[in-house]
This record gives structure tokens, sequence and C-alpha cells, in this order.
């Protein structure tokens, strides 16, 4: 189940929102102090943190600024004010989303669940791994394959090469032209390599987390990447997993 950290020096509305949550069957843990909040979400790996901007010891946007660095975990800010620019320095600091107290508490489940679903602590930690070198090393493929991660920015899967900072696809040498999106959604791919992806997770990588639409927009990208990958190779790279999403696979 989903480990949650409230970081909220009201007790009485940490305790509410913390027996709430249990009672959807979280994991919760507490602090009322920033400072505490910050050393418990370096040292423990929470799939979400509820923060509250204005707090002791260290306020939430330097808890959220130092986690990023550390420890970059799914945070959704709990701010008292209706402060515009709390928001927006929040979500510059990386907040996934915010809540204006008072709040209703289905409001605020209704969020968790959605950062929850949209915001799996396991892309964070790709991410992580891509600002982290010794980490990479390490936790990387096990497997025989080479296929995956070779250095920082570059994927490989068979004989396609993604590289991030040329923003070049090739195949067996050849340059494969993509949009953006279609970039995106096979980087999103290729680096969460045998992790089968939702397409509402697809969708947020590619779209952006606050895209409204169809989420059938995530079909069509992989059709126009079968149409210029797979068709053309003659290979079967991006594997359809009925019911869930899409995954490339390490083995294949
Ligand atoms: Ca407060």
């Amino acid at each position: 189940m989903a480990k949650i950290l409230i970081v909220e020096d009201e007790e009485q509305l940490a305790r509410f929102v913390e027996l709430e949550l249990l009672h959807e069957g979280y994991e919760i843990s507490k602090a009322f102090d920033g400072r505490v909040g910050l050393e418990m979400a370096e040292k423990e790996n929470f799939d979400l943190i509820l923060l509250d901007i204005m707090l002791p010891g260290l306020n939430g946007l330097e808890v959220l600024r130092r986690l990023q660095i550390s420890n970059p975990t799914p945070t959704i800010l709990l701010t008292a004010r209706d402060a515009v620019m709390d928001k927006v320095s929040g979500l510059d600091a990386g907040a996934i989303d915010y809540i204006t107290k008072p709040f209703a508490i289905e409001e605020l489940l209704a969020r968790v669940r959605v950062a929850l679903k949209n915001h799996p602590k396991m892309i964070q930690d790709m991410v992580k791994q891509d600002t982290n070198p010794a980490a990479s090393s390490e936790g990387q493929n096990t497997s025989e394959s080479k296929n995956g991660k070779q250095s920082e920015g570059v994927y490989v899967w068979n004989k396609l090469v993604l590289d991030n900072k040329r923003h070049e696809v090739h195949y067996d040498g050849h340059l494969i032209t993509l949009t953006n999106r279609e970039f995106l959604m096979l980087e999103t791919l290729l680096s969460n390599m045998d992790i089968v992806l939702s397409r509402d997770t697809l969708l947020m990588q590619v779209c952006g987390y606050d895209y409204i639409g169809e989420t059938n927009v995530v079909d069509v990208y992989v059709r126009y990447l079968r149409s210029k990958i797979d068709d053309v190779y003659d290979v079967k790279m991006i594997k359809t997993v009925r019911g869930v999403g899409y995954v490339i696979r390490s083995t294949e």
C-alpha cells in the first residue's frame, strides 16, 4: 500500500487527515515541523508527501527544494492562504499539485488518488537515477541483455539508439525523424524498460499532467512510432499489454 508522509504543524488537522487516509488503507507518517519532515522524507521512500507551506523549522517550499535534490518525491502542497505566489513557487519547486486550506476531505482524497496514479514513485526513482550516476550503475540492468540505458541520456534497444542530448533516434545507423511528442513517448518507454506504463502515466509524461483530453492520444502516438520504426525495420518494439498499457522489453 502507498506510504504517505504528512508534514503539517496544525496537529489536529494532521491527525484528521491521517485518520481519513488510514481509513482509505494508506500507510501514514507525520511530522509537525519542516526540518523533521525533510529528514523523514530523505530517509524513507514515501510514495507521496502532503506538505504544508507555513511550517516551523523550515518552510514547506524550502523542504520541497531540498528534497528535489536529495530524494525527489511526488508532493502535494497544502497552502493556508489563497496566495498565488506560493502556488506558483511551489509548482516551480517541483510540487505536482496544491490544495488550499480549508479543504473538503473528499477533495484531498481525490487528489491523493490522482497523484498516486499519475506519479508512481518508480518513475521518480528512474528520474533520480538519471541525476545520480552512482545509483544508475548499480541498480540498472542486471540481465544479460545490453538493452536499456547505455550512458547518460542514451538508451538502446537492439539496433535502436535514442540520444536525449542530441535529440536523435537512430536504427542501425539510420536517422528516424520523430515529432517532439513521439520522441518523448519513446524516451519514456525506453527509460522505463520492462516496466508496463499505463496510458495515464504515458499521457502525463508526454502531454503534461494537466492535459485534459482523451487518453487514446497515447494509442495514436504508439501507432505513429510503430509506423516509423516497427513497420520499417520489421521489429516488434512497443508491446501492448492488454487492459494496462505499453512496454518495451529488454529481452526482445
Ligand atoms: Ca502551518
